[in-house]
């Protein structure tokens, strides 16, 4: 027996569940778990994911789909009480696309299927409406030539451009049958110009040719570019729903509109949404015509003179209402719905899980805890970790001046300051090589995707919180003002203009997402303020996570950022990051210039000092907590002097000429600095920058812990291991300069010596580095680069092609490649530990402030992760959702 292609779903009779969302997609799986709860669904039927994949492999079906689908298209005709192509009574249907995950505007849909020249008439017979039924069929042909048929929109609507303005009309609504069916003729002569075949007639050939459509545009480029950009898999396919029409566009007791159970940006529980009167589903998201409010509130609180729906169909609002409640307490969660009322009848078109802004995540969140309707542990789960970036970043300071030259919708919360630029390829190229910018557009549509993504902040003219620009800047955590209708936006000439003001490319505007204003220049920003819930929230992570989190951290104010974030510690101090300050910069020239041991001793003598106010400085506001530091890294040229003023400086601090500096730094020169002389390489054969360096730890400590009394432990770190020996001398190193200071300032401090695993040779020898150590730390970003053997520095220049190509799905420099790097950290964590039972193990790359990988190590022995400081947080949530998720699959498993 062949297994089940298609899903019927309607009023007697669901076979679909919202738990086969894998299978069914999001979409079909909540369109019947609708029906199954007695809402008004228009019935339909779902072809199954698994038929997508047979698709994109094949190109065709599997056998058997033939039937199912006729099968389930009989009951939607016998449920409907009208027949497929019937010329008197005909049935229409829509057909959309529906992925398991989310992916907004993405894929393709076609409305009004099943018109054709002589359903036409039997249309506009039942809707007692010729206007209405020659609308739709020229609707049907524009969108089925435009998805199906691969014809460029521009074709028809060119076509009625030139058409109202030879008859003298200005708005469609002024077209009238007659006019339509004139239009229908030229569309249908577009098609057959276009394709060479006429505009197809037969219903059943419309329905085949669009269900291949919506399988196809899976594949399509915005398609693979979002699900790149999301993580999505490119092998799970989208299921297709075909389901009756219902028509929002018959006259003004029909309305189309979007909701959300609670506010998607504050996450008040206030039911929110917008609706269009007369029209047909894709105007409300389009944002061609200004939506209107739901509720007399929200008309209120937004100075609205636009009728509410609650106003103007109160028995239909309160049946929304109704089903407002429903979904809520049978889903558990805010959703975002979307409905039609055709002729005074309320149906219910989707409904999902709905976006919000990070703000919003946690006010429901923690509302719901406190309402008894989830536990804290689900209420953790239901913030993504990511998505707390927009809380942590800063606002406008409310004291600056700002020239507010346009307002539109906060359609997402956040500041942003950057060039205007006009096009989303202008905006990936400008931000590619390092500029921020803000993408203004009249609207945005999907192939905008890659400009929206590489920009700060989005603006646009027209649209409103639930166009395409408000809900990809929301899912993207980026700042957006949408629908700011006094600018006019000129992507020809690269400007906008607003009332008189130009804002040219290049120009500099600020955008705040949370007031919906667009700002003159630059406007200077200040650190965000973290709310009461935020803090009940994140205790609520705390007490279900099981790694460390500590900071990567140099100076003091990262070091106080990430206390204020709750970093338990610091995992990392680069302290050659120190070594660029401009009080010591000379100084480290001319140790580096000197070509003795001698010559080196005088400036380190001059930077000892500075150093050991540097560390003073983490031990007091780390008081407590361990701090680990690096000794110096980088290939020594880093520190060069470039100029010919810097030249000049670092001559004469060192008594040799220019020329001299000039040759010396040449010399210093490697053909490849990032496998050259640096990390312990540097400690080896310069013993001495080192011994400086431990000195001044100490010293450190010992002054804060006469000062402050507290104990400070500092863990001395020795980076780019490859041999067991190279720690072994360098430890040796520590313990000797360690116990001269002690002797000298007669005290004891505790310390740790450890190393960073970040070779692939140190991980394959951990159990012999490891004799040597009393902590391991996991350097991924060398790791990831000695592994690969891609330079960190140069794989942006082809690493979207291999994501693209599918040949890495993510890149392994943000996060982990579990499978072949995380290999090496599974074995260097296991072999080290074997050798020294007492080892400590951590991670301090990049990946320990990604998500995905602090998943990855909750399943690894690693007791912590460190991350920069405004990762802090991301990386606590993180951290509990990978203890539950472990938590979870160990009680499936037992
Ligand atoms: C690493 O290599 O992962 C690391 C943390 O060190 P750095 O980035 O300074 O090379
Ligand atoms: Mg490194």
């Amino acid at each position: 027996m062949s297994t089940k292609q298609v899903y019927s779903f309607g009023p007697d009779g669901t076979e679909g569940r919202s738990d086969m969302r894998e299978l069914l997609g999001g979409k079909g799986a909540n369109l019947a778990e609708m029906a199954s709860l007695g809402l008004p669904v228009p019935p339909g039927f779902t072809i199954s994911t698994a038929v997508c994949a047979h698709h994109t492999e094949t190109g065709g079906y599997p056998e058997g789909l033939t039937d199912e689908v006729r099968e389930a298209l009989a009951k939607v005709e016998s449920r409907v009480g009208a027949r497929f192509g019937d010329p008197k009574n005909p049935l229409l249907v829509s057909v959309r696309s529906g992925a398991p995950a989310s992916m907004p505007g993405m894929m393709d849909t076609v409305l009004n299927l099943g018109l054709n020249d002589e359903t036409v008439r039997g249309l506009a017979d039942k809707a007692q409406d010729e206007r209405f039924a020659y609308d739709s069929y020229r609707r049907f042909i524009q969108m089925f030539g435009d998805v199906v048929l691969g014809i460029d929109h521009s074709r028809f609507e060119e076509a009625l451009e030139l058409y109202k303005e030879e008859h003298g009309y200005n708005l469609d609504t002024e077209l009238t049958a007659d006019d339509w069916k004139a239009l229908i003729e030229q569309f249908k002569q577009i098609v057959e110009d276009e394709t060479g075949e006429p505009f197809p007639q037969d219903p059943e050939q419309q329905l085949w040719k669009a269900i291949n459509a919506v399988f196809g545009s899976w594949m399509n480029q915005r398609a693979v570019t979002y699900r790149r950009l999301h993580n999505i898999p490119q092998n799970w396919g989208t299921a297709v729903n075909v389901q009756a029409m219902v028509f929002g566009n018959m006259g003004d007791d029909c309305a189309t509109g979007v909701a959300f159970t609670r506010d998607p940006s504050t996450g008040d529980n206030e039911f929110y949404g917008e609706f269009l009167p007369n029209a047909q589903g894709e105007d409300v998201v389009a944002g061609i015509r200004t939506p209107q409010p739901l509720t007399t509130h929200a008309k209120q609180k937004n100075d609205s003179d636009l009728p509410a729906l609650e106003e103007t169909m109160p028995s239909v609002y309160r049946q929304l209402h109704d089903v407002r409640q429903k979904l809520e307490s049978h889903y558990r969660d805010m959703q975002d719905i979307e409905f039609t009322v055709q002729r005074g009848t309320l149906y219910m078109l989707q409904t999902r899980t709905g976006k919000r802004t990070a703000r919003a995540a946690l006010t429901i969140a923690v509302d719901m805890v406190k309402d008894g309707i989830i536990t804290e542990s689900e209420a953790v789960e239901r913030v993504s970790p990511a998505s707390l970036d927009q809380l942590l970043h800063p606002t406008l300071d409310p004291e600056a001046e700002r020239e507010v030259i346009a307002r539109g919708l906060p359609a997402s919360p956040g500041a942003a300051a950057g060039v205007a630029v006009f096009t989303a390829d202008r905006a990936e190229e400008l931000s590619q090589a390092g500029t921020d910018v803000i993408l203004c557009r009249t609207e945005t549509s999907p192939e905008d995707i890659h400009g929206m993504h590489a920009a700060k902040g989005i603006v646009t003219a027209r649209g409103g919180m639930t166009s395409h620009a408000a809900v990809v800047a929301r899912g993207m955590g980026r700042p957006c003002v949408a629908g700011a209708g006094q600018l006019r936006i000129d992507e020809q000439q690269r400007r906008m203009i607003v009332d008189g003001v130009t804002v040219k490319e290049g120009d500099t505007i600020t955008i705040d997402g949370a007031a919906g204003e667009v700002i003159r220049g630059k406007v200077p920003t200040v650190k965000p303020e973290l709310s009461g819930e935020f803090a009940t929230f994140m205790g609520w992570a705390d007490r279900l996570r099981e790694l460390g989190v500590r900071t990567n951290a140099e100076t003091p104010q990262d070091a106080r950022t990430a206390v204020e974030f709750g970093a338990q510690g610091i995992g990392l101090c680069r302290t050659e990051h120190m070594f660029f300050e401009s009080d010591r910069i000379t100084a480290v020239r001319e140790m580096i210039l000197a070509e003795s041991e001698e010559g080196r001793r005088g400036p380190l003598a001059r930077i000892e000092p500075m150093q050991r106010q540097d560390f003073v400085d983490l031990f007091r506001i780390m008081a407590g907590f361990p701090v680990t530091i690096r000794l110096l890294d980088p290939p020594l040229h880093e520190f060069l002097p470039r100029e010919d003023a810097d030249m000049h400086e670092v001559a004469q601090a060192a008594g040799m000429t220019v020329d001299q500096v000039r040759a010396r730094a040449l010399k210093l020169t490697e053909a490849n600095p990032m496998l050259g002389h640096r990390g312990c390489r540097l400690g080896i054969t310069y013993p001495e920058i080192y011994e400086m360096q431990v000195r001044a730890i100490f010293n450190a400590a010992a002054d804060v812990a006469e000062e402050t009394g507290e104990t400070v432990e500092p863990e001395i770190m020795i980076p780019l291991v490859a041999v067991a020996k190279e720690l072994e001398i360098l430890r040796g190193l520590v313990d000797r300069v360690a116990s001269e200071v002690m002797k000298d300032r007669g005290t004891r401090i505790a310390y740790k010596v450890g190393t960073m695993i970040e070779l692939p040779r140190a991980a394959m020898l951990a159990d012999a580095i490891a004799k040597h150590a009393d902590f391991f730390s996991f350097g991924t970003n060398d790791l990831t680069q000695t592994a690969f053997g891609i330079s960190r520095d140069d794989a942006a220049s082809f690493m979207p092609t291999y994501q693209s190509q599918g040949i890495l799905s993510t890149d392994p420099f943000i996060s982990l490649d579990q499978d072949g790097v995380g290999k090496l950290v599974e074995m260097g964590a296991r072999e080290g530990r074997r050798s020294n039972p007492a080892l400590s193990l951590g991670i301090c790359g990049e990946h320990g402030g990604d998500p995905d990988s602090i998943g990855f190590c909750q399943g690894t022995e690693l007791e912590y992760v460190s991350c920069s400081p405004y990762r802090v947080p991301i990386a606590r949530l993180a951290a509990a959702q990978a203890a539950i998720r472990q938590r979870k699959a160990q009680r499936a498993a037992a």
